[in-house]
């Protein structure tokens, strides 16, 4: 069942074309990712969803709503996510997630949210005394504390260290586990390989691509990489022309082959055939972040121009 519709969304600002006919629909049940480099038109795609800002052309359905003229309805069956420093300074965390609460009829209960959390001990904090990865999960909770159908996080683990962008990971999959659909937005491609079931490639305004990160990667057809040390004398011509191998360089001591085919075998078995022993070999395989840089030609993190 599609729980999000979107077909030919169109938005501008004066000159400035944001969104330029996306279509897509999300399933029920599906971690559905929005990439794109910043200025991409994610975030104007998504509020356009979110019932926020109203779309210049096209059709929105959410859950069978329509989110500009449904909007008390949406409210109540979407949880979005506060954007950067959204809070007053001095609420404390209790009574953020009680004034949310509050906004919803069927709500889930607030102190086993906070619980399951991890930010039962800081109830009585104030959100300007928090962390970056609590003030993180404290925007987590009140997306979720009206128990929605849909929750919409975006850019959910920028500025966190690796150890709590992992717990937040798991979290997101533990929300998607309860049946929860889960709109993505972020321009962190190893979060969109993890978590995500599909994603969206926003590029300029445009709908680049759509598929699974697997999909993706192997659509861009970006190669991969073997790396090892040689240990002893090695020249690098006994690999040039090996089918599949393209090119071939050197990285602080090791060797890096960048190719396609069963790369791996041709280079090990090229090397045990002129008796070079090599260490540390290893396979690196194409990334999202690569078949990103192959649809679009950009870095995610790179601004629009
Ligand atoms: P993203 O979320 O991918 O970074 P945005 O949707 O925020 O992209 O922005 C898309 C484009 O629209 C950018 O060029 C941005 O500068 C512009 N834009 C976003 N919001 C506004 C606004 N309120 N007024 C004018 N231009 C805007």
């Amino acid at each position: 069942m599609a729980v999000v519709e979107v077909e030919g969304l169109c938005k501008r600002y004066g000159e400035t074309v944001a969104v330029d006919d996306v279509s897509f629909t999300v399933e029920h049940g599906e971690i559905f990712g929005i990439v794109g480099p910043n200025g991409a038109g994610k975030t104007t795609l998504v509020e356009c969803v979110e019932g926020v800002r109203r779309p210049d052309r096209g059709r929105i359905s959410v859950l069978g709503l329509d989110p500009l003229r449904d909007r008390a309805r949406l409210r109540q069956v979407m949880g979005a996510q506060l954007q950067g420093g959204g809070l007053p300074e001095k609420l404390r965390v209790g009574e953020a997630v009680t004034l949310y609460r509050s906004f919803y009829a069927d709500g889930a209960d607030p102190w086993r949210l906070l619980d399951e959390l991890g930010l039962a001990g800081k109830r009585d904090t104030a959100f300007e005394d928090l962390s970056g990865g609590q003030a993180q999960r404290l925007s987590i909770a009140l997306a979720l504390v009206g128990r929605p159908r849909i929750a919409v996080l975006d850019e959910l683990t920028t500025g966190l260290d690796p150890r709590a962008r992992r717990d937040t990971w798991e979290l997101i999959e533990q929300i998607r586990d309860t049946g929860v659909t889960v709109l993505l937005v972020t321009h962190f491609m190893p979060e969109a390989e993890r978590l995500c079931d599909r994603v969206a490639v926003i590029d300029r305004g445009r709908l680049a691509a759509l598929d699974t990160p697997g999909g993706l990667i192997a659509r861009a057809g970006a190669p991969q990489r073997v790396r090892f040390r040689a240990a002893g004398p090695f020249d690098a011509a006994l690999l040039d022309g090996l089918d599949g191998v393209g090119e071939v360089r050197t990285e602080r001591g090791e060797t890096v082959v960048t190719g396609t085919g069963d790369l791996l075998r041709t280079v090990s078995s090229a090397l045990a055939r002129h008796g070079v022993p090599a260490t540390e070999t290893r396979l690196e395989t194409a990334t999202l972040e690569d078949a990103f840089l192959a649809l679009t030609g950009r870095a995610p993190e790179e601004e629009t121009a």
